[in-house]
């Protein structure tokens, strides 16, 4: 069984781009599936953000969504996202966009990383970490940081263990240009819901650890949740979920 239940609809072809209307569509039907899935959970669904990645996706497609009251956006590539976030700072209704990253951070695009965008969700090293923070420009406010958790892999998958994460977020929280946020998982697609459940679980546990030990003030953020997981993620606890494809249609190649 989908996770899904009825939405969203059928997926755009591969690398068909959507017409606005249908665009905005699928991005109500998005947020109505969300509340439903928190109703359920017995969840107020204002709790619960939803972040839209638009990686492969022209600037076009975020504009129509940012005039709708969508403001955070989420990118993989950070060339794509560089040039994408230059080019909306000549549009004024973009200006109080929150662009979050959450592809994988290599050392070499820590630079632009901590120059460009408010949220990072992929850390997991303090190595990272303090490229971040020296790199981070003095007229912005410190970068917005979460630990990516590997809650269901080996050892070569992206993210902390589950015991490594308060060790890193202890050290993070002595960086003064970034402001620890919480924990980001993303565990492989699994079909079926109660696996789903069970790994969310695990990234939920982890989340609380953090906020138990650090503050729920300042531990606000559990990043949980794609297009195929979205009701597993929010019935366990997440509180910013990651949505492409329900939205955008598919992106022809695997991303
Ligand atoms: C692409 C991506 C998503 C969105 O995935 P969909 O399945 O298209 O919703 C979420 N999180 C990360 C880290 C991604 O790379």
């Amino acid at each position: 069984m989908s996770p899904l239940g009825s939405a969203p609809k059928a997926f755009a072809s591969e690398g068909a781009k959507l017409d606005a209307s249908s665009l905005i569509q699928r991005w109500l039907d998005v947020k109505d599936q969300m509340a439903k899935i928190a109703q359920k959970a017995s969840r107020s669904p204002k709790d619960i953000q939803l972040l839209a990645v638009s990686k492969t996706f022209p600037l076009t497609d975020i504009l129509a969504l940012k005039e709708q009251g969508q403001l955070c956006f989420g990118e993989n590539y950070i060339q794509e996202a560089v040039e994408k976030i230059e080019s909306a700072k000549s549009f004024p209704q973009m200006k109080d966009t929150q662009w979050h990253c959450i592809g994988p951070l290599q050392s070499n695009k820590t630079k632009w990383v901590a120059q460009c965008f408010d949220w990072v969700h992929t850390l997991e090293n303090l190595k990272h970490a303090q490229r971040l923070n020296d790199q981070r420009p003095a007229h912005l406010p410190a970068l917005n940081v979460l630990i990516q958790v590997n809650v269901d892999g080996g050892p070569t998958k992206a993210g902390v263990q589950l015991e490594e994460a308060l060790p890193l977020a202890k050290a993070i929280m002595g960086l003064t240009r970034l402001k620890l946020r919480g924990v980001m998982t993303m565990p492989d697609f699994h079909p079926e819901y109660n696996v789903q459940l069970a790994m969310h679980q695990r990234g939920q546990a982890v989340f609380a650890s953090l906020q138990e030990a650090l503050g729920e003030a300042q531990i606000d953020t559990l990043s949980m949740g794609m297009t195929q997981d979205l009701q597993a993620a929010i019935t366990a606890g997440s509180t910013l979920v990651r949505i492409g494809t329900a939205i955008f249609g598919g992106r022809g190649v695997p991303a």
